[in-house]
């Protein structure tokens, strides 16, 4: 049998796709790709999408056509195929004019709590703040470019606009721009559209200090990284000095051609580490204080202990047990807390599952997996196995007798045991906690 949608149908739930693309992308990137795509028609499961002219068509299909189709997909699932296509009855006319790169005003594009005084160093980011200081109170260039890396939420834009705010501090007259790559990219190829590349350069030439985030989005096209290339080599020549971040370290950066990856390794490369429990601690509770929110140690200590993923995730929840303490009136408790973020600490819970952490307890201890179900009693299995039981606890929501099947089949008496027995060495052994937050870390990550 035949399937249509009414139009009305396609547009609401094109409505609720394009409200979930803002959550996930947040509004700047929306507004710039995603937002102007309108529903052309629907056909046998294919919806066409118009964007308003080819190089917006290409952009939004190598970067945004998966997920589209995907949440597409979940509210509609005869919706099989996606495509998109420059509708020419609409024509160009923003783009009509040759425009010159929109230079954002200093501080429009910049968080006011993202300074260096609201930024908690610890073992993981010390380079990377250290770095970042460096560049911000130097008088000289310090290394160029400073390339700071890492995974996401944990502080690459913070750091970049630290070091902004930071530089309008010690040196008011200097130049700065920040720009995300995407911003950037899109500046630079309508630029080269209308071949007017001169005057973008020439208008990179007044800056100071160039910040680019997130570069991991410039991939693709040749040309344009051989013109990002130049304006890059450009820059340097002339004692710009250039920062950027990605997400991976240069030369792990995709779709991008090996010059321009050895060149942005140049200067100082610099990765920020997943979080360790000690730093999640400290910017919990600083995130506390600035709230003025009295919110028990019991109840950061265990989101400490629970969201490791990233620092956003762990802001978020912070935010939302205070909102809620605040809202019905009652105090915050370590009951309250497991209560308001039970959605999400279930979903940080589900990333590890106990054949993991068994494979890499025993791989990090050298012992055997078979040795995690055996019988055997000696120490040297029998301390891995309750390390893994341990992990096992904390990492999943696995109950304590689920626990003891996964471990063949012991008590769930003999689980509490190693919890306990695991707790108390940390509590003596620096080794063991060092273990442990290693043995996490790599878990998570
Ligand atoms: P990234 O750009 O690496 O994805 P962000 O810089 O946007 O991450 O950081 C995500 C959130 O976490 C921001 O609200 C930021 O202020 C906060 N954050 C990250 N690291 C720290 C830190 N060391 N101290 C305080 N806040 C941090
Ligand atoms: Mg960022």
């Amino acid at each position: 049998m035949g399937y249509s949608l009414s139009r009305t149908t396609l547009e609401e739930q094109w409505r609720s796709v394009q409200a979930q693309l803002i959550e996930e992308y947040g509004e700047a990137t929306y507004s710039s790709w995603l937002k102007p795509l309108t529903i052309v028609d629907h056909l046998e499961g294919c919806l066409r999408l118009s964007a308003p002219n080819n190089f917006m068509r290409d952009w939004v299909k190598n970067h945004y056509a998966d997920r589209v189709q995907a949440i597409l997909q979940s509210v509609n699932d005869h919706i099989r195929q996606l495509d998109v296509i420059v509708d020419n009855s609409k024509s160009d006319k923003e783009f009509a004019e040759p425009q010159l790169l929109e230079i954002p005003e200093f501080g429009s594009n910049l968080d006011p709590r993202f300074t260096f005084e609201n930024f908690i160093v610890g073992k993981p980011n010390e380079l990377a703040h250290a770095a970042a200081r460096k560049v911000a109170e130097s008088q000289a260039v310090a290394f160029n470019p400073l390339f700071l890396y890492g995974g996401v939420g944990l502080g690459k834009t913070h750091l970049m606009h630290a070091i902004a705010w930071q530089i309008k501090k010690c040196y008011p007259k200097r130049k700065v721009i920040y720009l995300s790559a995407e911003k950037f990219m899109y500046q630079f190829v309508r630029a080269l559209r209308f071949k007017d590349t001169v005057s973008f350069k020439e208008q990179f030439r007044s800056v100071d200090v160039l910040m680019i985030d997130d570069v991991q989005f410039i991939s693709g096209k040749d040309s344009t990284q051989e013109e990002f290339f130049h304006t890059f080599n450009a820059l340097v020549d002339q004692n710009r000095q250039i920062i950027i971040s990605a997400d991976k370290s240069p030369s792990d950066l995709e779709g991008m051609e090996e010059r321009l990856k050895s060149r942005l390794g140049w200067g100082l490369v610099a990765d920020i580490h997943p979080t360790t429990y000690e730093l999640r601690l400290g910017i919990l509770q600083a995130k506390a204080d600035q709230m003025s929110a009295s919110v028990p140690q019991k109840v950061l200590e265990f989101l400490a202990y629970k969201i490791s993923s990233n620092v956003r995730e762990l802001e978020g929840a912070l935010t939302r047990v205070v909102a809620h303490s605040t809202l019905v009136g009652r105090d915050i408790t370590l009951d309250t807390t497991q209560d308001v973020l039970r959605d999400l600490l279930r979903a940080n819970d589900r990333r590890v599952t106990i054949d993991e952490i068994q494979k890499k307890v025993a791989e990090y201890y050298r012992i055997r997996v078979s040795d995690m179900h055996s019988p055997r009693r000696s120490r040297s299995v029998a301390r891995p196995r309750q390390v893994a039981m341990y992990l096992a606890k904390q990492l999943t929501t696995r109950s304590l007798p689920e626990i003891g099947r996964k471990f063949g089949g012991r008590d769930h008496t003999t689980v509490l045991h190693a919890v306990k027995k695991v707790e108390e060495l940390m509590g003596q052994e620096k080794i063991m906690c060092e273990d442990i937050e290693l043995l996490r870390r790599t878990l998570e990550s």
